[in-house]
């Protein structure tokens, strides 16, 4: 039996009246538990014994399942029959995926998702998700295979969930080679890593995260929300004025810590709804049936008015964080 059978049958299992929604304790996870409470499930948050407590506080959960290690929720695992008993449709985040891994959500999580597993390998590969980009019409950065090839201001972004810490700007490849020694130096990246890096002009503007949601029942595109992340340091940095800035070398980096909410110019949202457009249109050839759910294209606008997108996210962001109660938008 393919997966996708054994998850159908699953999912036939199930008693309708009787859904709940589970994810795991991270990321977004109170919104989503809450929203499933507010639609009329009941909701199951999956999580490490020290975050028992925000769950239990919030009182959003109708179930807290402690779990030892994530891949007790995997077939075989100690928690996948407890999850099938429940009627558990699981609602995939950031932190679910960094946690549990795009390999094993493909090919061992065989339970209901909400939204299409093979579109995830699509935003956790680079080179994929610029593809992915690039033929929905969607201007990206320009990116540098030869650092010997850096002509302008730029981004070195490193693989994987370490989540915008050891990024770092540079002007050159002398700038490239002195930044990465001092880095490697420090013992925060490796070697390897510097191979596999992404040097990606440096887009300067303001950020916004297009959080999206496609409803294939609705066949149709809806804005949830925008919102911009707070990162450290680099938010800190500009309140330092250009002086000590110099006088003292504090490195950047780019940790998010927060989200706040954006209300757009108006006059972008017709763009918006057509970079929204064409990303679904796009992803139902690249991955049938297609981008389900919520996703998001994040975005750098600059004084053209032109969005340039340097990533996509395609499952919920905790950018949308902010709208627990409702967005302007949603
Ligand atoms: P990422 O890991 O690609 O999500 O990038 C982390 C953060 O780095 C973003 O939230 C932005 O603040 C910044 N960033 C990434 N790429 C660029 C870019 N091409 N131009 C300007 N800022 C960027």
């Amino acid at each position: 039996m393919s997966d996708t059978d054994k998850i159908l049958e699953i999912y036939r299992g199930y008693d309708r009246d009787k859904l709940s929604i589970a994810t795991i304790g991270s990321h977004s996870a109170l919104q989503i538990l809450n929203g499933a409470k507010a639609e009329g499930f009941k909701s199951i948050v999956l999580c490490k014994p020290e975050r028992v407590e925000t769950y239990r506080r919030f009182g959003v959960a109708d179930k807290i399942i402690t779990l030892n290690s994530y891949d007790e929720i995997l077939e075989g695992g100690r928690v996948y029959e407890k999850l099938i008993a429940e009627n558990a449709i699981i609602v995939p985040h950031g932190s679910f995926i960094s946690n549990v891994g795009t390999d094993k959500v493909e090919k061992r999580l065989t339970l209901p998702i909400l939204g299409n597993r093979d579109i995830l390998r699509w935003d956790s590969d680079r080179t994929l998700e610029r593809d992915w980009l690039l033929k929905a019409g969607i201007k990206m950065p320009k990116e540098t295979k030869d650092p010997k090839d850096i002509d302008r201001l730029s981004i070195v972004k490193f693989p994987g969930a370490r989540g915008g810490r050891g990024y770092f700007l540079v002007a050159n490849y002398e700038d490239f080679v002195r930044k990465t020694a001092y880095q490697v130096d420090r013992g925060r990246i490796t070697r390897d890593d510097i191979k596999k890096a992404t040097i990606q002009e440096y887009i300067s503007g303001v950020s916004m995260y297009l959080s999206y949601f496609y409803s294939p029942l609705k066949k149709e595109v809806e804005l949830f929300g925008i919102d911009q992340r707070l990162e450290s340091n680099i938010d800190g940095l500009t309140r330092i004025p250009a002086l000590d800035q110099t006088n003292s070398y504090i490195e950047p980096s780019y940790v998010v810590v927060g989200n706040v909410p954006i209300v757009v110019r108006e006059s972008l949202i017709p763009r918006i709804f057509e970079m929204g457009d064409s990303i679904v249109k796009v992803s139902k050839k690249l991955a049938p049936p297609g981008m389900m759910g919520p996703f998001c294209l994040e975005t750098i606008v600059t004084h053209d008015l032109e969005f340039i997108a340097f990533e996509i996210s395609a499952r919920i962001v905790a950018g949308t964080n902010p709208f627990i109660g409702g967005s302007p938008y949603s």
